[in-house]
């Protein structure tokens, strides 16, 4: 394994990092963002279009992180920046109702199976307060959740939770993080992912106190971890049989992992809807907005209709609900085709880079969504994603960080592709390939 410091110019950056970590704790607003992981200097970006970034010290980059997920389009896309433009310009937040929350809550429940739909400010608040629904709707208290799934920092839901504690955090089904106190996840039960016994066994045990089933529609954030073919299915009949609500979380999975979601690659095929669904990223279009909807049966139970509380001062936000708007609205299905086939030739590149290197690996997806795992095998949950060899993966980011190729900064993360990665960033990603994976050979 060679050396995981990039050589990249980077004065800019260091400066700049130094200095935010003085008033920031390391140096970063989300932990994914630092380069703990990896090691090395995290890249202060200075500015990004299409599928490029470029950072303080001129260094241009294909961006496969796509900010975790929301840029589809790629950035600054001309026609959402009008849009946006054009509502700056109405001025910024009211709160009262305005006319793009409405529209686009519209176009979420044309896509999606939901009837209703709330918006907040961020795919956290929009699991929380899923699951604070399902506790109302219900009457009961246990939450079951699946280990290496990220929800959001919501205290209940950091148990074995991926993304950023699956980089730095404790991987137990206690709490994730010190400042949880274990009331907080005594009710949350904690099961492998893609597990069908486990699931049987926990609702045969404790069934009539499940309030609901949390997932991830498909998991991203121990890597993408696609469900076993009707393993979704199974988790929406189960609670079905049970009065339990099934939660799936397509924060990250929709409107990217197709059109529709991940629910559009089982749920609409297979003929059965979640009761709840939880939306952020794509939908926001690069601004903080995120949503949960589901039956109108149990959205009737949220205040003002209900009784079960929820807000938020920028929930439904008119500049945020007017680029989701203006995102979505453009996500056509050639948008959609474009994503399957340049993400298809960069997986077969990583994976003939690897296996020409001698790198064990496994490349998985689920629709448009990927990653690739250092690993010996196929990942089918967190124990599997778990034994990765981070070391090569290290080596792996810093040689594609080298040769001007952005992938997230941990090895349990989705690479993340948009329209606007064209021939010429795709070419970049291929022919960064097969020095990186000598370098983590
Ligand atoms: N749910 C899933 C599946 C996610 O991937 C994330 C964030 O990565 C969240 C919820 C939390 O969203 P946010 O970071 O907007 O709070």
């Amino acid at each position: 394994m060679t050396s995981a410091a990039s050589t990249a110019r980077t004065a800019r950056s260091s400066e700049l990092f130094a200095r935010a970590r003085t008033v920031t704790p390391g140096g970063v607003n989300s932990p994914v963002r630092a380069f703990d992981a990896v090691g090395g200097t995290p890249r202060f970006i200075r500015s990004a279009r299409g599928a490029w970034l470029t950072d303080v010290d001129g260094n241009d980059y294909v961006d496969l992180i796509c900010s975790w997920g929301p840029m589809l389009l790629g950035h600054a896309h001309p026609e959402v920046q009008r849009a946006v433009t054009e509502a700056v310009s109405r001025g910024t937040s009211y709160g009262t109702p305005t006319v793009p929350e409405v529209e686009l809550a519209s176009e979420i429940v044309a896509r999606t199976p939901v009837e209703r739909v709330r918006f907040t400010s961020s795919g956290t608040e929009a699991t929380m307060s899923a699951i604070r629904l399902a506790r109302g709707f219900t009457g009961r208290d246990v939450v079951v959740k699946f280990a290496g799934c990220y929800h959001g920092h919501v205290d209940s839901l950091l148990a074995a939770a991926g993304s950023g504690l699956a980089t730095f955090g404790n991987p137990n089904a206690g709490p994730s993080t010190p400042g949880v106190p274990s009331s907080s996840t005594d009710l949350t039960l904690v099961l492998p992912y893609n597990d069908t016994a486990a699931v049987a066994a926990a609702f045969a045990e404790h069934g009539d106190r499940i309030a609901c089933l949390v997932t991830e529609a498909a998991a991203g954030n121990m890597g993408v971890v696609p469900p076993d073919p009707g393993f979704n299915r199974f988790l929406a009949e189960t609670c079905a049989r049970h009065g339990a609500l099934f939660v799936s979380d397509e924060v990250m999975t929709g409107f990217r992992a197709s059109r529709q979601g991940q629910w559009g690659l089982d749920g609409a095929v297979e003929g059965w809807a979640p009761d709840l669904m939880t939306f952020g990223k794509v939908m926001g279009g690069g601004f903080p907005a995120a949503a949960f909807g589901g039956r109108a049966d149990v959205m009737a139970h949220l205040s003002p209709e209900g009784s079960v509380y929820q807000a938020g001062t920028l929930s439904g936000n008119p500049v945020a609900t007017t680029a989701g708007l203006a995102t979505l609205r453009l996500a056509t299905d050639e948008v959609y085709a474009h994503l399957t086939a340049a993400g298809e030739t960069i997986k077969e590149a990583a994976a003939d880079a690897l296996t020409a290197a001698g790198v064990p690996h496994a490349v998985q997806s689920t629709g448009t969504m990927f990653s690739v795992f250092f690993t010996e095998g196929p990942v089918r949950d967190f124990a599997g994603a778990s034994g990765q060899d981070v070391a090569a993966y290290a080596a792996f980011f810093h040689a594609m960080l080298d040769a001007g190729v952005h992938l997230p900064p941990s090895a349990y993360e989705g690479w993340f592709l948009s329209a606007a990665h064209d021939d010429r960033a795709v070419q970049t990603v291929l022919d960064a390939l097969p020095a990186a994976a000598r370098a983590a050979a």
